[in-house]
């Protein structure tokens, strides 16, 4: 196998473009991934500056080293949740990446505002630890970039990460998800723009990108999202995308280019107004967010302060 630019040894092959690389042009390539997306779906500009959510996994590793090397303001953003057994690593994996890069690190820690865990927050409010823990991550960096003056969140979901998610909301018809699918969603009515400037990545592309770079992140997969629907649609999608190479690349983009214009023309955008406890957008009187701490009996307010005095004052 050798590389498509010089011929070369190649260290990888992406056979959905038909091409395989020598590490030299793999990064070169992934690079241009990544500046394709932001220039096609108009992400962000060198003037504005960026929250970048990191888990100290790959994908978000590859993320911020990738927007700092090209020359935008990238600041991290690290939740800790206090999952056992995956937490302390991750988060020692992003601060080990900040200090080698002298990035700015964020850090909330729900431990250190409440002394619990979101698992206590899920038991409490009879949920699935994802859902809880989606629903506090959403509020956390919505509030965290609007607290630090940022023009926007980036995160680290890949190709696979996206693909996964559509066929999901397309088994469901999830119209709503589906308007809203896109790796640029700009802000509005409380919420922050947010984007996915790696949508054109695989995850072994990802991966190969860390190795490359010498980046060190946490090899596992947060064990909650064991045995979740995502694991399963992303293996169905391997196995298509193994026996017909594209698979992937098509459905997604396709969607992007076809199928989401359909969605968002038809269904209505919600509309949004303030929580009453805490002043962050919501559909009704009081968000999910307040409701779900209310009912594991922790103050709202409490983790707004925390991330105003962090965030806020780091930038
Ligand atoms: S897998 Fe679930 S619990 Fe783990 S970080 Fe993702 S949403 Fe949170
Ligand atoms: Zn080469
Ligand atoms: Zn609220």
């Amino acid at each position: 196998m050798r590389c498509l630019k010089c011929g070369q040894k190649a260290c990888l092959e992406i056979r959905r473009h038909h091409a395989a690389f020598c590490p030299e042009h793999l990064l070169e390539h992934l690079h241009k991934q990544v500046a394709r997306a932001i220039k096609a779906y108009r992400m962000f500009t060198k003037e504005e500056k960026l929250l970048v959510a990191v888990s100290g996994g790959k994908d978000s590793l590859a993320l911020w080293d990738i927007l700092l090397s090209m020359g935008y303001q990238a600041h991290g953003l690290y939740i800790d949740l206090g999952i056992p057994g995956y937490s302390e690593t991750s988060r020692q994996k992003a601060r080990n990446f900040a200090s080698a890069k002298k990035a700015v690190l964020h850090e909330i820690s729900l431990r250190e505002i409440y002394g619990v865990d979101v698992g206590y927050i899920a038991r409490k409010n009879a949920k699935t630890f994802c859902s809880a823990c989606g629903l506090v991550k959403r509020y956390i960096m919505n509030l965290a970039a609007a607290s630090g003056g940022y023009d926007a969140i980036a995160t680290g979901h890949n190709l696979d990460d996206e693909a996964a998610a559509l066929l999901g909301n397309l088994l469901y018809w999830q119209t709503g998800y589906l308007r809203r699918q896109s790796p640029h969603m700009p802000a509005g009515q409380g919420l922050a723009r947010k984007v996915k400037p790696l949508c054109r990545l695989g995850e072994r592309e990802t991966s190969a990108y860390c190795l490359l770079q010498g980046i060190d992140y946490v090899l596992e997969e947060c064990p909650m999202s064991r045995g979740t629907h995502t694991l399963l649609y992303k293996e169905l999608l391997n196995k298509l995308e193994a026996s017909a190479p594209g698979t992937k690349d098509q459905f997604y983009l396709g969607f992007l280019r076809t199928g989401r214009s359909f969605f968002h023309n038809r269904i209505e955008e919600p509309i949004l107004k303030p929580c009453t406890k805490c002043g962050q957008p919501t559909t009704d009187e009081v968000c999910g967010f307040c409701r779900q701490m209310s009912r594991a009996g922790l103050d709202p307010l409490a983790l707004r302060a925390a991330i105003v005095d962090s965030v806020g004052s780091g930038v």
